[in-house]
């Protein structure tokens, strides 16, 4: 399967389609209702604010793919 992720520099693209979804709760980066649930810390974020805030918090390409895999949740099947 195909790395979903673009390598060139700018705009962040996760891959959320296996992330956990739960009951409406404000999301920790924009305050704003949320049912995403971060795949790193299983809290209530916006897929889109996850991307800005790899974006901005990325030092340089490696750095910013580690937060990308950090960021991006294991499907059926992925690792435990
Ligand atoms: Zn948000």
């Amino acid at each position: 399967m195909p790395n979903a992720t673009s390598p060139a520099p700018g705009r962040v693209v996760l891959d959320w389609r296996h992330a956990a979804i739960g009951p409406l709760a404000p999301c920790v980066l924009c305050g704003k209702p949320a049912i995403c649930r971060s795949p790193a810390k299983g809290v209530p974020c916006h897929k889109g604010c996850a991307e800005a805030w790899i974006t901005v918090r990325a030092r340089d390409p490696e750095h910013r793919a580690r937060l990308i895999a950090y960021c991006t949740p294991t499907g059926p099947g992925g690792a435990p």
